[in-house]
């Protein structure tokens, strides 16, 4: 049998295992995927041992994306360019890194959003998932992105084009309207956070798409205000898909059914 899992901590919450064993059963694959909580405090005796097990690969999430690294033998694309690792594979007993987050995004905004060389992008937060974002939106369209942070030093060290900026928050606020699609990737809007807003949506013009990759909640504060001033929402389930069904992919040569996944996660957030 072929073991696969999620580390991070906490891993509780994880959806990884709802869709990854989901399409393991439907596939009939004589596999498993399991969540593994890991002590940050004995990261590497933890990571050692996983790595002496059978496992053929595994995801990473929060905190670890960047910890793993050392860990690995390869690092490839946009792990490196952005220096987080959310898909482990073994090939050969060597340990390869990929992210799997910025294409997943990429591939979930092209579902519902044709990018135009004049559009204006702005993403919120200067983070692992931001830095993903940023750098395959720039690899794979023309538009100008500006990045606004709560820490601006982050989102300046960010950047690789002159034509984008980083902005203060209040700057952001100011100059919503000219943006076409606006992408929040802080964990403001996550339970503990939930009644709060990462900036002002004052501003915000109806014909603006937001989009928050934050999918539990699944419509965030964010984006609730964004929808009630008339904007065109999407929440972070498809990103969500489309990260997983890529390492999935990556691990089986399998090119999985997405459809089957966002029921499976679906299920799980109306229990
Ligand atoms: P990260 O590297 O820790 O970055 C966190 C970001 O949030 C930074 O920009 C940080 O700003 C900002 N932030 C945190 N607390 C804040 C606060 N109280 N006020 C203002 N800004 C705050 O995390 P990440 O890996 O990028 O993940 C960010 C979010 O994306 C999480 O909610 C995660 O669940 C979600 N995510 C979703 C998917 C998906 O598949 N849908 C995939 C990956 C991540 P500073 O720089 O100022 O600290």
């Amino acid at each position: 049998m072929k073991k696969y899992a999620v580390i991070g901590n906490p891993i509780h919450h994880s959806l990884s295992p709802i869709i990854h064993n989901r399409l393991i059963q439907e596939l009939s694959l004589d596999a498993h995927y399991d969540a593994i909580q890991i002590d940050p405090e004995r990261f590497d005796a933890e990571i050692t041992r996983l790595k002496q097990s059978d496992i053929s690969g595994f995801n990473v999430t929060v905190p670890f994306k960047e910890r793993i690294i050392p860990y690995l033998d390869e690092i490839h694309g946009l792990a490196k360019s952005c220096y987080a690792v959310n898909t482990v594979v073994r090939e050969n007993n060597r340990w390869h890194g990929y992210n799997t987050d910025g294409d997943g995004y990429f591939e979930a905004l092209m579902d519902i959003y044709k990018i135009h060389p004049n559009d204006k992008i702005l993403i919120i937060g200067a983070g692992g998932a931001s830095k993903g974002i940023y750098l395959t939106l720039k690899k794979r369209s023309l538009a100008r992105i500006d990045v606004t942070n709560r820490t601006i030093q982050r989102a300046k060290e960010m950047l690789i084009s002159r034509e984008d900026s980083a902005l203060s928050i209040a700057e952001a606020e100011a100059r919503l309207s000219e943006y076409s699609i606006i992408i929040q990737t802080t964990s403001i809007g996550l339970i503990e956070t939930k009644d709060q807003l990462p900036l002002s949506l004052k501003n915000l013009s109806a014909d603006t798409l937001v989009s928050d990759i934050i999918y539990n909640p699944f419509e965030t504060r964010f984006l609730k205000v964004a929808r009630e001033k008339g904007a065109k929402t999407q929440n972070g389930l498809s990103m969500f898909i489309g990260q997983g069904a890529l390492a999935f992919k990556y691990w089986t040569g399998i090119t999985p059914d997405r459809k089957l996944m966002k029921e499976a996660v679906l299920e799980a957030l109306s229990k």
